[in-house]
């Protein structure tokens, strides 16, 4: 083994630094050393970094004892022999490590170290932003409901923060400790070692369950989970044009997460109740309107329904069964952002033909069945009528 680097220049520091002087320089070390951050890195790199860690957790744990600086200033390596072992910090968390020893607050990293959530991509479970469970509900609209945009109120059951803790599982902080097994991190390491060298698998940790955290002294309320089950009614907003199946969501009304995550969304899923008279296709709607024979060839004015009340619309004499008419801008808007415009109602009448006739009804009809006028000409301007039926058969 080569012979031990003086812990001074471990630290890039000359003879008589600052005990502050001593930290900051160590916090640079552990930051750009710590195993955490390096749980991607290569084999080598993690060598490396286990080392250059190592070496100067243990120049720190020298310097920054008074007593085994002074023997260490006066006899070098040599007066401090024996009191070096057990100050292998890498088994600490790497935020913990720094809290720890140097304070939430240590200079220049102002508001501590929160920033940190998420470091290394390896062990980074202690501050792990949870995320609470959306919730799906389904709301049942009228056309004309959809026709002009609503606003609803859905009652859902759903996680929210305990009030008797404030969401932290326990009354008092003193009752929430960080995972000896994990040091917080909510993960634990194993190392095996086979034929190719030695392998590091992470798993989680059984004794917190990937918490990070043991809680002590559960909160009554909510048994330690920082969750009560509540009853709560949500107003949504939906805007006009919705069709059936869409889904609207509103951000963060879904289940509260543990630890003051994120609470998840509450997805509402839209049902359209069938209109009794109208059909709908996307923004157009249907409405199939019954004449009698006379009616349709003498011509009337019928009432047709809309979406808002309904719509007087006159029957051209000679109108044909099966026929359509299209009222501009009477069917549906479109979902704003999705499209533009209004659809249109499309009329549709059929004829309706009597199936029973009294004697004089006969007499006078029949007196007038063969008049040319009621006999279909195929070669007049009928023809085209007669084809468009035909295709629709
Ligand atoms: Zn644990
Ligand atoms: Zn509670």
């Amino acid at each position: 083994m080569a012979a031990k680097r003086d812990y001074y220049e471990v630290l890039g520091l000359s003879k008589g630094a600052s005990v502050d002087e001593i930290k900051s320089a160590y916090r640079k070390l552990a930051l750009q050393w710590h195993p955490d951050k390096w749980v991607n890195g290569t084999d080598a790199e993690k060598k490396t970094a286990a080392e250059k860690f190592k070496e100067a957790s243990e120049a720190y744990s020298v310097l920054s004892d008074p007593d085994k600086k002074a023997k260490y200033d006066q006899f070098g390596h040599a007066g401090v022999e024996g009191e070096t072992g057990g100050f292998d910090f890498s088994g600490f968390n790497l935020n913990d490590l720094l809290n720890n020893i140097f304070g939430g607050g240590f200079g220049g990293f102002g508001g501590g170290f929160g920033g940190f959530s998420g470091f290394g991509g390896g062990g980074q479970a202690q501050q792990r932003v949870y995320r609470g469970r959306d919730i799906r509900t389904r709301v049942r609209l009228t056309l004309e409901e959809i026709a002009k945009g609503v606003e609803k109120e859905v009652t859902i059951e759903r996680n929210e923060p305990c009030p008797d803790c404030g969401g932290k599982g326990a009354k008092n902080a003193s009752d929430i400790q960080t995972c000896p097994d994990c040091h917080g991190t909510g993960q634990v390491q194993r190392v095996s070692s086979s034929f190719f060298g030695q392998t590091v698998t992470y798993s989680t940790c059984p004794r917190c369950g990937g918490e990070g955290k043991i809680i002590k002294n559960p909160c009554r309320t909510c048994g330690g989970t920082g969750l009560v089950r509540k009853k709560a009614t949500v107003k949504v907003t939906i805007p006009a044009g919705v069709e059936d199946g869409m889904q609207l969501s509103v951000r963060g009304a879904g289940h509260a997460a543990k630890n003051g995550g994120v609470s998840g969304d509450l997805l509402v899923v839209i049902e359209e109740i069938p209109h009794s008279q109208l059909k709908r296709d996307g923004q157009n709607l249907f409405y199939t309107q019954i004449l009698s024979v006379m009616d349709a060839m003498l011509g009337t004015d019928v009432t047709v329904p809309c979406l808002d009340g309904s719509y007087k619309i006159k029957v051209e004499p000679g109108t044909q069964s099966g026929s359509i008419v299209r009222l501009r801008g009477r069917g549906m808007p479109a979902v704003k952002g999705y499209g533009s415009g209004t659809g249109d109602l499309y009329v549709k009448f059929l004829v309706w033909i009597p199936k029973k006739l009294n004697r004089s009804e006969k007499e006078m009809l029949e007196s007038i069945r063969r008049n040319p006028t009621f006999t279909p000409d195929l070669s007049r301007e009928d023809r085209a009528l007669f084809d468009k039926m035909k295709e629709n058969f």
